[in-house]
């Protein structure tokens, strides 16, 4: 029963609702997608995760675990679970901008190695592995960081110069880094 529980609000938490305005008018009508992939890579270590992680209604814990891996604390070597919502999040954004790769430049990051960034939040929401950095080829980061403000029940970051957008399924908010 528990588990049951837990997996439906997973099926349909926040994500579902909050990108609803964002997915294809057919995707509406056939509910989100059943098999859901992504195509990153993790550009400090150059690292590649291009799999499917979600299908027959359940996402695949040891596709979420590699992608997890693959967005690493490279510093200091450690994983810890992402969150699979911030998967669907990508995978709506290879559509939205027809992109086949999109890459991350943080995920989860050690509270040591956070300590160590210049102008990270101390509870910054990449310590509890629900944040990622990202960048969309060819794609302006402002405005990326617009279409998440719009859709997403979270937090949008946006760091001018700094070569990427952050999103995290923290408090609703917004900021200029
Ligand atoms: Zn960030």
């Amino acid at each position: 029963m528990g588990a049951t529980i837990a997996r439906r609000r997973l099926l349909a938490g926040p994500t579902a609702a909050a990108l609803a305005a964002l997915v294809p008018p057919a995707w509406a009508q056939s509910a989100f997608p059943s098999k859901r992939w992504v195509n990153v890579v993790f550009t400090p270590t150059g690292a590649r995760y291009a799999d499917r992680y979600f299908w027959d209604g359940v996402y695949s814990m040891s596709a979420v675990r590699e992608f997890s891996w693959t967005c690493r604390d490279y510093r200091a070597n450690e994983w810890k679970w992402i969150h699979p919502w911030l998967m669907d999040l990508v995978f709506v954004l290879h559509w939205k901008y027809n992109r086949n790769l999109i890459s991350i430049f943080s995920g989860y990051r050690s509270p040591q190695t956070n300590a160590q960034i210049e102008g990270a939040a101390l509870n910054s929401q990449h310590t509890r592995a629900m944040a990622l950095d990202i960048h969309i080829p060819d794609i302006d980061n402002e405005a990326v960081a617009r279409d998440l403000k719009a859709i997403l029940y979270g937090g949008t970051g946006m760091y001018p110069g700094r070569g990427f957008t952050h999103f995290d399924f923290g408090p609703l908010r917004s900021w200029t880094g």
